[in-house]
């Protein structure tokens, strides 16, 4: 994962720029034609988005480079903390010891962790999964930023609170304008550097106009581009590429065929899997994921989900809570519990330790008030942070009493950094500089 901060291009090969960050070499593709040794850039989710001036890199490196290896040597600390395992039964021993010794984990394995119970083993396992984190990706967390443009959908999935069919909510769509203005800010203020533009399926933004939106953005500001608008055809999602989009965030929600058919009444799991595979073979990077805690779900369920999303090539695992939603058939289901999350979490960072982002999603944090503190101690290394603005962003209910849905994005930003920071972790995505004043 690359820094928010400068780094300095050491090799131009074919498409592929190795950069340098105090000393630690990262790769990612280039596609800046004037790109040259020697230059300053910012990097994210592996791709090259821009050049910096000299002299702008190098002041911002001289504020960094003490706290850069402050925060990485706190962390190193912070994850080799309470790894004991007296007591623990041999059989957890045994499996924590493989993760550790970097061996593949065996389905009986997997599925023998997301059965744990017990308030010790389960610490054990999110100790081990947060020191697999630190081994294999240092310190750095995603800060993404997400512009949630229309709540309108045409599809009816039976736990979201804006399906269709939802006829007490307050409807939006952003306009064009207003989509750049909320991006404006986001980049231009606050400094976010990779931007996740999300909505229900609203057919009033056709393939043409979504495009529209993503080359406008990439043309004003340079930034990595999600887009997160559900099944917009195989054919939108090539042009979107085209545009200049390089990311979807799309979760398959469950890799459950039969819970699949009965929570998206006439849609398929296929269709959707069918989207994730053409979008990682145009080279989009992917994240996603599912939802933990559906009706009739099973553990083994979890499983297949977490071997769905890395068969899927996901660079982010995004798996979060159901939660139930007042104006919904599933209304009366229960959400999942606290710990069942973080397993699920953790036990992605073990299936997957080298190189997977783990995102903390806003609907764990609407379960959990600590979940981005205990989240990132379990494996996680990745948040993202609400940007739309707040008159439309309140009425963005998929859930009830969403996480964070009251606060300013320099409220969000603040809170983020400060715990990040506590944990010595790095954002890798949010260019605000560590001498932000803080509450
Ligand atoms: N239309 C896009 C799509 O289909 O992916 C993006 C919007 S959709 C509202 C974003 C995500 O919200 C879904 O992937 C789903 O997992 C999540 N979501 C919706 N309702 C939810 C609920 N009740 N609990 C938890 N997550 C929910």
């Amino acid at each position: 994962m690359c820094y928010t901060i400068p780094g300095q291009v050491k090799k131009i090969k074919d498409r592929i720029a190795t950069i340098e960050y105090f000393g630690e070499q990262k790769t990612a593709i280039n596609e800046l034609d004037d790109l040259k040794i020697g230059d300053y850039i910012y990097a994210q989710g592996g791709f090259v988005i821009k050049k910096i001036p000299e002299a702008e890199a190098l002041s911002i490196l001289t504020v960094w480079k003490e706290t850069f290896f402050e925060l990485q040597e706190l962390d190193l600390r912070l994850s080799r903390v309470g790894m004991e395992k007296y007591g623990v039964n041999k059989k957890l021993s045994f499996i924590l010891d493989k993760a550790l010794e970097n061996m593949l984990l065996k389905e009986a394995d997997l599925l023998y962790l997301l059965d744990l119970e017990d308030k010790k083993e389960l610490a054990l396992l999110f100790k081990t999964a947060n020191f697999l984190r630190q081994k294999h990706l240092s310190n750095s967390c995603c800060v993404h930023g997400i512009i949630e443009f229309s709540n309108y959908c045409s599809q009816n999935c039976q736990y979201c609170g804006i399906a269709a069919s939802n006829k007490e909510i307050k409807r939006y769509r952003m306009t064009e304008e207003e989509i750049y203005d909320a991006a404006k800010q986001a980049i231009e203020k606050y400094g976010f550097q990779t931007l996740v533009l999300q909505s229900g399926e609203d057919s009033t933004y056709s393939a043409e106009t979504l495009c529209e939106i993503v080359k406008t953005i990439k043309e004003r500001w340079s930034v990595l581009i999600f887009i997160s608008c559900g099944e917009v055809g195989l054919a939108g999602l090539k042009k979107l590429y085209q545009a200049g989009a390089r990311g979807l965030l799309m979760r398959f929600e469950t890799s459950n065929q039969k819970i699949y058919r009965q929570i998206h009444p006439g849609r398929t799991l296929d269709s959707r899997i069918k989207h994730l595979e053409e979008a990682f073979r145009l080279g989009y990077l992917i994240i996603t994921g599912g939802l933990i805690g559906l009706p009739g779900q099973t553990r083994r369920d979890i499983l297949n989900d977490l071997l769905l999303a890395k068969k899927l090539h996901t660079e982010m695992y995004t798996f979060g809570p159901f939660l139930p939603h007042p104006g919904t058939p599933l209304a009366k289901s229960p959400h999942p519990e606290v710990k069942d999350v973080l397993k699920t979490l953790a036990i992605a960072r073990l299936f997957d330790p080298i190189n997977a982002k783990i995102l903390v999603t806003t609907g764990f944090e609407t379960l959990h008030p600590k979940a981005r503190e205990e989240g990132l101690m379990a494996g996680t290394n990745s948040v993202m942070l609400n940007v739309t603005p707040h008159q439309f962003s309140k009425n963005y209910s998929i859930y009830p009493n969403r996480a964070h849905n009251q606060e300013s994005i320099q409220k969000q930003i603040n809170t983020t950094l400060s715990i990040l920071r506590g944990m010595g972790r790095a954002p890798t995505d949010l260019g605000v500089s560590l001498d932000s004043p803080l509450p």
